[in-house]
């Protein structure tokens, strides 16, 4: 998979994108990084977290873990997780964070090297587990400077796209009238 820094970095810069044709709040941006963390914080996290107690008690925490990387249950996830939030702005969260999600799976599909079995995207229902083979999963975290290097200027760009829409007053202020 790619590390979890290409993962952000790639929805940061894809949440950015989307805003040069679309107003989009920054909050949505950040829910959108969140739902492209949600896979591997809930599969890969306990399972490297845990994955000691598993192996001297004999049980596979995979088969715990890898439902909760697949785009099914990541819907379900984001849904629950937009219950959190005010329900006037339930659509949004839930939109931000499942197209985060999905986002996710999108990059791990693409890469070369996944886990023996693939990421099994209808676990457990099929062994479907497309792989796109663009790049190695291993040498991600080298495109992060590169990743990095495009937001920031994406966000430059649009800081002075919104300067020019919105340039600062020149009008002077009113001077303040002072009644005797
Ligand atoms: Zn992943």
């Amino acid at each position: 998979m790619p590390d979890l820094g290409t993962h952000l970095a790639s929805a940061w810069l894809a949440g950015r994108l989307w805003s040069l044709w679309t107003r989009i709040r920054g909050r949505d941006i950040y829910l959108f990084c969140a739902g492209t963390a949600l896979p591997d914080l809930l599969s890969r996290a306990p399972h490297l977290a845990l994955d000691t107690l598993g192996t001297r008690y004999g049980f596979n925490l995979q088969y715990l873990t890898r439902p909760l990387h697949t785009p099914a249950a990541l819907l379900l996830v984001s849904l629950a997780v937009s219950y959190l939030f005010e329900a006037r702005t339930r659509a949004r969260t839930f939109a931000a964070l499942a197209l985060g999600a999905l986002l996710h799976c999108l990059l791990d599909a693409c890469q070369v090297v996944g886990p023996n079995q693939g990421y099994l995207w209808l676990y457990p229902f099929s062994s479907f587990s497309p792989q796109l083979n663009l790049f190695s999963g291993d040498r991600t975290p080298l495109a992060i400077p590169y990743l990095v290097g495009a937001a920031l200027l994406m966000e430059g760009l649009l800081r002075l796209r919104r300067s020019k829409s919105n340039p600062p007053s020149c009008v002077p202020r009113s001077p303040k009238v002072i009644h005797e």
